[in-house]
């Protein structure tokens, strides 16, 4: 079961790249900027989280994935990084998963050239994103 931070942490990444998030499958959509003020999430990208909350996460995903935050928070389902472009994606724990990334349909992604979206928070996915880009040298 993802954490509410690997949560966070998630949408945070994508919305750095551009991706918006489909709230109650297409009533709005949310693309906090900036995302992180300083050390900490910035007020828009709370305000976001706090209208995400409102629902239970219930229909609100990542634009181009199929999986809701209801159901990364439950669960069936855990955040790992791509395999491709080491982004924090779900992944399921349990059963079959499909191939795509929420990554396949950006192009010119991955992109080593920009700077690579980041956290406001010290986690493990951080870390471990940290970790397998040094084992990579
Ligand atoms: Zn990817």
């Amino acid at each position: 079961m993802a954490s509410a931070t690997q949560v966070r942490t998630y949408l945070a990444h994508w919305f750095q790249l551009g991706k918006k998030l489909i709230w109650l499958n297409g009533e709005a959509e949310l693309l906090p900027q900036p995302v992180i003020r300083g050390e900490k999430f910035s007020p828009q990208f709370e305000d976001c989280w706090q209208k995400i909350m409102s629902v239970d996460g219930k229909n609100c995903y990542l634009e181009g994935s199929s999986e809701t935050i209801k159901d990364l928070l439950s669960s069936n389902w855990d955040i790992n990084n791509c395999a491709r472009c080491n982004m924090p994606v779900p992944i399921v724990e349990m059963g079959t998963q499909s191939l795509d990334c929420v990554c396949s349909d950006l192009q010119n992604w991955p992109n080593t050239e920009l700077p690579a979206p980041r956290s406001p928070v010290s986690n493990s996915i951080q870390l471990n994103s940290i970790r397998s880009r040094l084992d990579a040298k």
